[in-house]
């Protein structure tokens, strides 16, 4: 006789869930996944998705404004003079001149906002269609967990199995809550979607914010900051750290701001924001000194508060945080039997990736496959400014600290003949092995496109290879990615150093 199918039951369709949902269904789970807001999830729909479609359209801003430098003339097309295109924005439209006629680099809002919704509903819509064609039953609904189900045996777990979406009633075996998070507001500043904004609220804006105040300074709100200021619009970032990114790399982050600074942001460190309010047409700040900051829009990236409320979490014996994030461990479990979580939910490491990894080790645990539990101290993260910021490994806090009995060597992108050519001259590489051995354990590649260039120490961290290995890989002259072989060599030990 055939055993039973396992039965899983999903409460939301981000990539901790729809991920997870995948791989259960490939292994002969009966998966239902259940959300409230739209497949892929605030990942696709409103947050990550959405922000990597503008800074898409941010750099290539970026791209064009440093055009001249590389000897292409960028101005405006001969004809009869007028800066402005319909509904667009140019940046440094008025220091623009000598050709007169139309801007040939203008931000047309209302098309940028359009094409990141589009993309957004366009990738929901694939990953719907994904978990269709593995046969996973979607419900669209808000659910909650109901207490112990009745089903039993193999693959059902004598658990809190039954949830409950409107009057409909499911039950599973194994049941894991991937709801997500929602932006954190400041109390008596709510986000009116007009002038205070989330960042969830940005791409139903009529036009560029003129005058933009971005509240807090962590990934966020450096990743914003940097789009529209590239974009055209004057920026102001309200900082209550010493530094912008004040949990990231420390020399990363003072490339960043200086960055910042020089492009024409303000960046207002030691700052906390007090409060925000409408007045006339734009907003107030008011910062807890009693200084003010006024501008068209603020948008506030103050944290994430987990979406865990109303889920019947604690009634079912599941442990959270002060702050309501659910506890797992590294194989996704939360306190209650047969109950798992992933995601932002959980509050470890807020990535796609990481929520994607959390949803589908649950499955493989829940399912009964071997399962690697997490390793968070090799994720791989990168911080969509310009240039970006991507790290890996163990951090140089940690080196730094003693913590990490590590060597270190960091290499300034402006010696890179490539990067020369391109006319890159911020960022670096940084890189770290273990002393003894040259085992990498770590890297932070501050550069254009460091995401894409961080594979190479992510592959090296992963494998436990050596700095001796990096170096004697071929690396194509000239490319950025020699400076990460170029690091490499700096690090390997002296012949006859056989610690
Ligand atoms: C602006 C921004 C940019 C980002 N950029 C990146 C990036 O570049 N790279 C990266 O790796 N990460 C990025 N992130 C983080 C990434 O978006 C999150 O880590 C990821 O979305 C977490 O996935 P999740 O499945 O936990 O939750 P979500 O994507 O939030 O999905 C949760 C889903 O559950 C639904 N839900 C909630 N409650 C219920 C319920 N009771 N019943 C049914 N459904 C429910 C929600 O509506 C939602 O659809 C970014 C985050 C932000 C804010």
């Amino acid at each position: 006789m055939s055993q039973p199918r396992a039965s899983i039951v999903i409460l939301g369709g981000g990539p901790g869930g729809y991920e997870a949902a995948l791989v259960a269904a490939q292994l002969g789970a009966r998966v239902t996944v259940v959300d409230s807001d739209g497949l892929g999830g605030a990942c696709v729909l409103t947050d990550c998705v959405p922000s990597k479609t503008l800074i898409a359209s941010s750099s290539t801003m970026s791209v064009v404004q440093g055009a001249e430098d590389l000897g292409i003339r960028i101005g405006r097309a001969p004809g009869p003079a007028g800066g402005r295109v319909p509904g667009g924005h140019v940046p440094g439209g008025e220091r623009a001149g000598g050709w007169g006629g139309r801007a040939l680099a203008a931000v047309d809002a209302p098309r940028l906002y359009a094409r990141i919704k589009a993309l957004a509903k366009a990738q929901s819509a694939d990953v719907a269609l994904r978990l269709a064609a593995e046969g996973v039953e979607i419900i669209s609904g808000r659910a909650r967990l109901a207490g112990p189900g009745h089903l039993a045996g193999p693959g059902h777990l004598a658990g809190p199995g039954r949830i409950v979406v409107g009057d409909q009633q499911l039950e599973a075996g194994s049941v894991l809550i991937a709801t997500g998070a929602l932006p954190r507001v400041l109390p008596g500043s709510e986000p009116d979607g007009e002038r205070i904004l989330t960042w969830r609220q940005l791409y139903d804006l009529p036009e560029l914010p003129p005058e933009l105040i971005v509240v807090g300074s962590g990934v966020t709100g450096a990743e914003f900051a940097g789009a529209y200021q590239a974009l055209g619009s004057k920026v102001t970032l309200v900082s209550s750290r010493d530094r912008v990114m004040p949990h990231e790399d420390a020399d990363a982050a003072m490339v960043l701001e200086d960055v910042f600074r020089r492009r024409g942001m303000t960046v207002l460190s030691r700052s906390r924001a007090a409060g925000v309010k409408r007045s006339g047409d734009g907003v107030v700040v008011t910062l807890e000194d009693g200084r003010t900051v006024r501008g068209s829009h603020c948008l506030l990236t103050v944290g994430m508060v987990p979406a865990t409320r109303d889920l019947g979490l604690e009634e079912a014996g599941i442990t959270l945080d002060g702050a309501g994030f659910i506890g797992v461990d590294r194989v996704s479990r939360t306190t209650a039997q047969g109950v798992y979580a992933a995601g932002d939910c959980t509050g470890v490491m807020m990535l796609a990736s990481v929520a994607a990894m959390q949803g589908r080790i649950a499955m493989w645990h829940t399912l009964g496959e071997a399962v690697q539990p997490i390793r968070l101290g090799h994720v791989a993260a990168t911080i969509f400014t310009d240039p970006e910021i991507a790290t890996v490994g163990v951090t140089a806090a940690a080196v730094e600290s003693g913590a990490e009995d590590a060597t270190a060597v960091k290499l300034p992108l402006a010696t890179n003949p490539r990067a020369k050519m391109q006319g890159f001259r911020d960022g670096f590489v940084k890189l770290f092995a273990r002393r003894g051995t040259g085992i990498v354990l770590g890297g932070v590649v501050v550069a254009p496109r460091a995401s894409e260039l961080i594979l190479g120490i992510s592959l090296a961290v992963e494998q436990s290879l050596t700095v001796d290995q990096m170096a004697h890989t071929f690396s194509v002259y000239p490319s950025l990615s020699g400076s990460l072989t170029e690091a490499a060599r700096k690090l390997m030990r002296p012949a006859g150093d056989i610690r």
